[in-house]
């Protein structure tokens, strides 16, 4: 099974992606496929949380149906732990400690040190299949496109055999990933750029590790020419690009993600610079010191 998956950093334009690619008939998404489980089995009725169609979850029909096909081949009552979320405890030091052992038996090409852990890579293997099955089925495609953005998500696909995966690597200029980082967290500008740089770092050493086939997009450069980027992307992706459409508020889809996300009426993409007016020079001039050897993320343009 195709699965194509957006690996990004927070705020980079993933919805906007999982939108767009979402116009393409030959593709099936619910956006960040992590959240299927806690929208469908956990919150049941309390979820006041809504699906891009505008309807609450619960209520949704393609959700229903979605959640229908997978109750129908998985006794949900012997799931314990959130399969979607590859949770490997209800505990977080466990969870931590369970999954650091996950990453050094990868690293390290040890499959005995993934012995403890074997059932529950087994469940949770078996779930995202059938989930990835089933909305396939339901949206009549073939390639399943997943949202959930962090590489943590990415490793464990990677150990499903039953995905064919590629990787759309989304990237966007880091003073506007740091200027996002600084809105929703108490980090001081080095920090939030440190940690940029560090996630970076981690997303281009687990893509070589697990040796997965990916593309770089920049979210910028998206903004700015659309139509010759979707075709690089479509391209890589082996999708037709006559069966896609960059009018993606014309039609209805169910994405779960980033709920608040201004998708706005304009019929164009619009590049998001707030970053020019809220950073200051000096903070501007922080983050370039820090990020001289990434200069090809940088919007072409400021
Ligand atoms: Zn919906």
């Amino acid at each position: 099974m195709k699965l194509v998956y957006i690996l990004s950093q927070r705020y980079s334009g993933s919805t906007l992606l999982s939108f767009l690619l979402g116009t393409h008939s030959d593709v099936a998404t619910i956006g960040e496929r992590r959240k299927f489980y806690i929208h469908s089995f956990e919150k049941k009725g309390s979820d006041t949380l809504r699906c891009s169609c505008g309807q609450f979850f619960p209520d949704c029909e393609h959700w229903k149906s979605l959640k229908e096909g997978v109750s129908d081949r998985i006794n949900i009552k012997t799931i314990n732990t959130n399969p979607t979320e590859f949770r490997l405890s209800d505990n977080k030091y466990i969870r931590k400690g369970l999954f650091e052992l996950l990453k050094l038996s990868l690293k390290y090409n040890s499959p005995l040190l993934r012995i403890p852990l074997q059932s529950k890579l087994k469940s949770f293997s078996q779930f995202n299949r059938v989930l990835v099955e089933e909305s396939l089925k339901l949206d009549g495609a073939d390639v399943f496109l997943d949202s959930s953005k962090v590489i943590d998500h990415l490793i464990f696909l990677s150990m499903i055999e039953a995905f064919d995966i590629k990787v759309v690597w989304l990237t966007r200029d880091p003073r506007a990933q740091v200027n996002s980082a600084l809105k929703y967290n108490k980090w001081s500008v080095a920090d939030a750029t440190e940690r940029w740089k560090i996630e970076m770092q981690e997303n281009q050493f687990w893509l070589k590790k697990l040796k997965i086939n990916y593309v770089s997009l920049n979210y910028e450069a998206l903004c700015h020419d659309p139509t010759v980027e979707m075709n690089r992307l479509l391209n890589f992706l082996e999708l037709n690009p006559e069966d896609f459409s960059l009018d993606f508020r014309e039609q209805t889809q169910h994405i779960m993600g980033n709920y608040n996300m201004r998708l706005g009426s304009d019929s164009k993409i619009v590049e998001r610079k707030e970053w020019l007016e809220t950073l200051s020079q000096e903070q501007i001039r922080t983050i370039e010191s820090m990020t001289k050897d990434y200069k090809a993320y940088y919007s072409k343009t400021v």
